[in-house]
């Protein structure tokens, strides 16, 4: 049998978007997954080009979302299924200043690509926000648990296998370009357990509730966002001391409590998941190839804001590992050379 191009080990955000990278240039892959899934199940799928504490533009938006908009696209179209809910996020003011500040970067030209003009007669009903609130253009949100389970079919259908355990480190020949998408787990990879990943552990509720009619997302310190029929997803935690992707009551308190001080609906918590986030202490992706085996290749480091991420960057990565194309060094594994 002839051998793959390329090996994927770990079958989460960043390994799927290589696989379809690899799928879109023509090149064979085999996948390894143990399954575990630390975070990619877990996420909300949130695409959001603003970091409302500063009100200032995520890293890299204006390169990131449009090549994300059109590379899920263009997976929808070859998949003849959506993975993308068209969904704007409405963040609630705390203050007239923060109105204030929000229209004033709202006339900038470099931020009205993203946030839209306040609207003072603009009500949710069953959520206090006296405030008001200042809406967020995104392109949508990602269903990431659809998108793994369509995207391995998909492959499987096109002839690409998928081996569902561990990847067995101790190979005797690396004859193959291997690229490790492990998420968390690269802490267990003994070619690249040197670069400092953090674990950010992240916990999420799911709620039913009649009375909240809302289908876009809503922000305050937290996210509400529905899913279908009565069921919104809300969350997240972030708990940088626990390396495990298990639910905790704390987690589930502090979001009651931060829910409570906005909402006034009935509801009921249906169910609570738990992930860990594969974060790095400078907050960039970890992309690159081992210093000492060239076949070894990491896509690693995606945060909190894995979606927006992982389609440019897996590209990034590919030309890298086909054309020997420079990686930025903001991004690059290089930066973490001296821990190694
Ligand atoms: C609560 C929460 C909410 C989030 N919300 C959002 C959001 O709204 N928007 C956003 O953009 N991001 C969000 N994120 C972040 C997002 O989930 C991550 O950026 C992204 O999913 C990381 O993907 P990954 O593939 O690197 O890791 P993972 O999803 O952890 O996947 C790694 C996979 O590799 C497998 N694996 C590991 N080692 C091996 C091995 N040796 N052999 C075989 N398989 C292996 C694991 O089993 C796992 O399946 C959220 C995260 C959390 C926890």
């Amino acid at each position: 049998m002839k051998s793959p191009d390329f090996l994927i080990v770990g079958w989460g955000l960043a390994g799927v978007n290589m696989a379809w990278q690899l799928y879109f240039n023509n090149h064979s892959f085999v996948v390894y997954d143990s399954t575990k899934n630390y975070s990619t199940n877990t996420a909300a799928g949130i695409v959001n080009p603003i970091v409302f504490k500063r009100l200032t533009k995520s890293w890299q938006a204006d390169k990131l979302m449009p090549y994300a908009e059109n590379f899920y696209k263009k997976v929808e179209m070859a998949l003849k299924d959506n993975i993308i809910t068209p969904k704007h996020i409405f963040k609630i003011f705390n203050s007239f200043e923060d109105e204030n500040n929000w229209m004033v970067k709202q006339s900038d030209d470099r931020f009205n690509a993203y946030l839209l003009p306040t609207n003072t007669n603009f009500e949710i009903y069953g959520i206090n926000a006296p405030y008001g609130y200042g809406e967020v253009k995104t392109f949508g949100n990602l269903d990431t648990v659809k998108f793994l389970k369509k995207s391995k079919l998909f492959f499987l259908e096109k002839g690409h296998k998928f081996i569902n355990h561990s990847f067995d480190y101790n190979v005797s020949r690396i004859d193959i370009n291997i690229i490790f998408c492990e998420g968390y787990d690269i802490v267990n990879n003994p070619f690249f357990n040197y670069l400092p990943l953090k674990p950010t552990h992240g916990d999420t509720l799911i709620i039913k509730t009649k009375a909240l009619k809302f289908k876009d997302i809503i922000n305050k310190n937290m996210f509400i966002m529905h899913i279908k029929d009565d069921l919104y997803k809300i969350g997240a935690t972030y708990n940088w001391s626990l390396k495990t992707p298990v639910c905790t009551k704390e987690g589930k308190n502090e979001l009651i409590d931060k829910l409570n001080q906005f909402a006034n609906f009935e509801y009921s918590v249906v169910s609570q998941q738990a992930g860990i986030r594969p974060t790095v202490k400078d907050r960039r992706p970890l992309l690159g190839t081992h210093p000492e085996n060239k076949r070894l290749h990491v896509f690693n480091g995606l945060g909190t804001k894995g979606v927006m991420i992982a389609p440019y960057y897996s590209e990034k990565l590919l030309k890298h590992i086909v054309n020997k194309e420079e990686i930025d060094k903001e991004i690059n594994i290089t930066r973490y050379e001296k821990y190694l």
